[in-house]
């Protein structure tokens, strides 16, 4: 399918609803996405946003999109409450483990990189630093200042807020209004310089304790951290892009500070498409790293906590949240997961069977039809669990042409693999693996009824046979005599 065919829709932030797709460059498409503050391991929740990306990053790929794909990793910058008061995250980790800032963000870079090829994640196309990024984020800061909306109070220059809204809608993408964030902002200790409580840091100065600093035109500082993808997503995607995105709880502040200091800086809207993923939930709270209601990835795929029954594989977890539509909640529970490996080793099983089947002369099954609706779902805002219902359906078809009751042409058959393999593997990203633990003991147990089936024809006992088959098809597994053997196959 070319792009030009293609009629993909994606819900924008900015705008409330789903528009459909125009790129800037036609045919070209640039992604930003807000990567991670590395200062601790990676948990399940962040896994979610990046996985979720990296679906949508498939997918416009699979379309035909020429995608550069930039995703930052913020190395400095990053205070405690998310605005500009507490310590520097990485510079407070380093001081706790008597380590080198760069050393707690060297290891918790490689966690996240080891984690997310795990997952099967694709590597973005760039992948820019913070901390690479000071001379250009200095020029961002003083150019604010020379459009007279931002001010320096004793080596820091912060955002004015009240200035840029006389022009803009600060709150244009959160819905909220400056009175409501004026009555309801306290003023925190350390934001005294501050004209007014929402104004925001583009430069702070750096304390004598503070372990990452630059110089700068007001001193030695370091930048805040809205800068950072304000300055790094204008300089490899330009001053207008598509796809902006992250997680709903960077909505704000973190993407409506953005917006203002590209508007601020280049006098215009930077981002076409605001795509805002949804939260992983544990125990129905927010995964959170501040709150430490967390899992991480190691203990999800050795089952080493009491929130789960065994370990997991990371295809099945894959498979787990791509069965959520991104912009839904998703509670993260063992019953869930457990769920979604049936589900996942189904649908191996039914690739498999597929792929094995011969071709007749004849199609009962419109596979141009199935098609499009999986494009459909796609087209529609990536919705994946919409497209998983589509594929489960063509896992019902094999078995049906497995069971002789339908049939289709060499053609189609071959159409109808192909789709199904890229659907699976080359958009949702999974792998073809056996997730399920038990997969191989439950060989052993039919292979066994399979042997005793055997003996029972060989010794005409022809009621005992059809007893084992039947009864094996009421629990889902379908027995298969060829040249070969038998064989079977779980539904
Ligand atoms: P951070 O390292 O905290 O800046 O987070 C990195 C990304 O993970 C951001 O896009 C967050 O929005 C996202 N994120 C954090 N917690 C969750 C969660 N529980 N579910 C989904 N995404 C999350
Ligand atoms: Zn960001």
């Amino acid at each position: 399918m070319s792009i030009k065919e293609n009629n993909l829709s994606v819900y924008n932030t900015l705008v409330g609803k789903k528009e459909t797709f125009i790129p800037v460059v036609e045919d070209h498409v640039g992604m930003y996405v807000c990567g991670p503050t590395v200062y601790s391991n990676v948990h399940l929740g962040n896994a979610r946003t990046f996985i979720s990306f990296d679906m949508i990053y498939r997918y416009l790929q699979h379309l035909g999109y020429k995608v550069r794909y930039v995703r930052n990793i913020t190395d400095a910058g990053h205070l405690e409450d998310d605005s500009d008061d507490g310590e520097d995250k990485i510079s407070k980790k380093a001081r706790l483990e008597k380590l080198e800032p760069m050393q707690i963000v060297q290891h918790y870079t490689v966690d996240f990189h080891n984690v997310l090829r795990l997952f099967n994640n694709l590597p973005p196309d760039i992948e820019p630093t913070a901390t690479g990024h000071i001379v250009e984020q200095i020029k961002m800061a003083r150019t604010i200042l020379d459009k007279g909306l931002a001010y320096e109070v004793d080596g820091s220059i912060y955002f004015d807020v009240e200035k840029y809204n006389k022009d803009n809608n600060y709150g244009e993408l959160s819905g909220r209004n400056i009175e409501e964030l004026q009555s309801n902002t306290r003023t925190l200790d350390g934001q005294k310089d501050k004209k007014s409580p929402q104004d925001f840091a583009l430069w702070k100065k750096a304390s004598s304790s503070h372990l990452q600093h630059w110089e700068s035109p007001w001193g030695e500082g370091f930048p805040g951290w809205h800068l950072e993808c304000s300055v790094m997503s204008t300089k490899y995607l330009g001053e207008q892009f598509d796809i902006h995105g992250g997680g709903m709880d960077l909505k704000f502040p973190h993407h409506e500070c953005e917006i203002a200091q590209n508007k601020a800086a280049n006098g215009k809207d930077p981002v076409k498409y605001w795509l805002h993923t949804n939260m992983l939930t544990l125990n129905g709270k927010r995964m959170s790293k501040s709150t430490g209601n967390t899992l991480n990835p190691d203990e999800l795929f050795s089952g080493d906590t009491p929130l789960l029954d065994k370990g997991f594989h990371p295809s099945a977890v894959r498979f787990f949240m791509m069965q959520a539509h991104y912009r839904s909640m998703l509670d993260f529970s063992n019953d869930a997961l457990l769920a979604s490996e049936k589900g996942y080793q189904r649908l191996m099983n039914g690739i498999a069977l597929l792929s094995s089947l011969e071709a007749k002369k004849e199609s009962t099954f419109d596979v141009d039809t199935w098609l499009k609706k999986c494009y459909t779902a796609m087209d529609d805002d990536f919705n994946t669990p919409i497209l998983i219902s589509h594929l489960f359906d063509a896992i019902k078809i094999a078995n049906q042409i497995s069971d002789n009751k339908a049939s289709l042409t060499k053609q189609d058959l071959d159409l109808f693999v192909n789709s199904l393999n890229s659907f699976v593997f080359e958009i949702l990203g999974l792998e073809d693996v056996i997730v399920d633990n038990n997969s191989d003991k439950l060989s052993g147990v039919v292979d066994m009824l399979i042997q005793m089936r055997k003996d029972a024809r060989d010794n005409k006992n022809w009621a005992l046979s059809d007893e084992i088959r039947d009864k094996l098809k009421e629990v889902g597994i379908q027995l298969k005599d060829g040249k070969e053997g038998t064989t079977f196959s779980v539904n």
